[in-house]
């Protein structure tokens, strides 16, 4: 039941896409440069996170602690979240998870094809998103314990944008205000783009290609040697439009703003 990505809504593309602005298009360039730090790009998602917050705060939402139908082995990321998550891990819980994971690798999973960036540019260029299969039944989080989260403070985006007005244990789906959805999709976009040189893909097959010393090492000197297609994993994209429907389009922009005055705090 994880929300990753809303298909249902690319069916009229040019009411979606977004075009950006040259000022605001000026700022994305300089969060996608290839010579900024990974440490000042872990600093940018800090940075996004709390802003999500912010837009959350007074927002209906019935989630809670305890509650788990959403922690599915489908949830997606970044390569960069998957860095943040594992350089915030004590060494006793980083051994324990990915041994964990190590033993139920085989198992099923969501895999995307594409990035939330490819998806927007294809849309915007009038094609067709092919649908990808995603089945809550194949399991839940491999991190979950004991109906909690372990990593919640260091959880991706992808975790932290499920929302549900009501408890999706009792509904059977997650009822999400179409506004959350559409700031869901520019956050998404918008972490793809800071780790433009980074891959995605689903959580268990990001945390194993960034524990090895050599992929950490080349992801640090952001210059990933290993192809994605050896992974599992997609190569990431920069924004080049922002799915963002007309009605939505004045509720996100202090989103917008808030992004454009975000700096690497060093
Ligand atoms: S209400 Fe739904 S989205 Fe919210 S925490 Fe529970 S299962 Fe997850
Ligand atoms: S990382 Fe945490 S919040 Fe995300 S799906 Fe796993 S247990 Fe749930």
């Amino acid at each position: 039941m994880i929300y990753l990505r809303p298909i249902g809504r690319y069916d009229s593309p040019s009411g979606v896409i977004y075009r950006l602005g040259s000022r605001y298009r000026k700022t994305l360039n300089a969060n996608k440069s290839d010579r900024m730090e990974i440490k000042d790009k872990v600093d940018i998602l800090d940075q996004m996170f709390t802003i999500y917050d912010d837009f959350l705060a007074d927002k209906q939402v019935a989630c809670e602690k305890g509650c788990d139908s959403c922690c599915t082995r489908n949830v997606t990321l970044t390569t960069l979240e998957g860095f943040r998550l594992l350089d915030r891990m004590g060494k006793a819980q980083h051994d324990l998870l990915l041994s964990d994971i190590r033993t139920r690798e085989g198992n099923e999973r969501f895999m995307p094809r594409l990035t939330i960036n490819q998806m927007a540019a294809m849309c915007a260029q009038g094609k067709e998103i092919p649908e990808e299969e995603n089945r809550p039944e194949w399991g839940s989080c491999p991190l979950l314990t004991d109906a909690l989260c372990p990593v919640y403070e260091n959880r991706p985006f992808g975790c932290r944008c499920m929302v549900s007005r009501a408890n999706c244990a009792q509904t059977g789906y997650a009822d999400m205000d179409p506004l959350i959805l559409s700031v869901n999709d520019v956050f998404l976009q918008y972490i793809e783009h800071i780790d433009a040189l980074g891959y995605s893909g689903n959580f268990i097959d990001i945390l194993l290609f960034l524990d090895t010393d050599q992929n950490r090492h080349d992801y640090l000197n952001s210059h990933l040697n290993k192809p994605a297609s050896e992974t599992g994993l997609i190569p990431n994209h920069p924004v080049q439009v922002l799915m963002i429907p007309p009605e939505h389009r004045k509720a996100v922009a202090p989103i917008l703003e808030a992004f454009r005055s975000i700096r690497p705090r060093g």
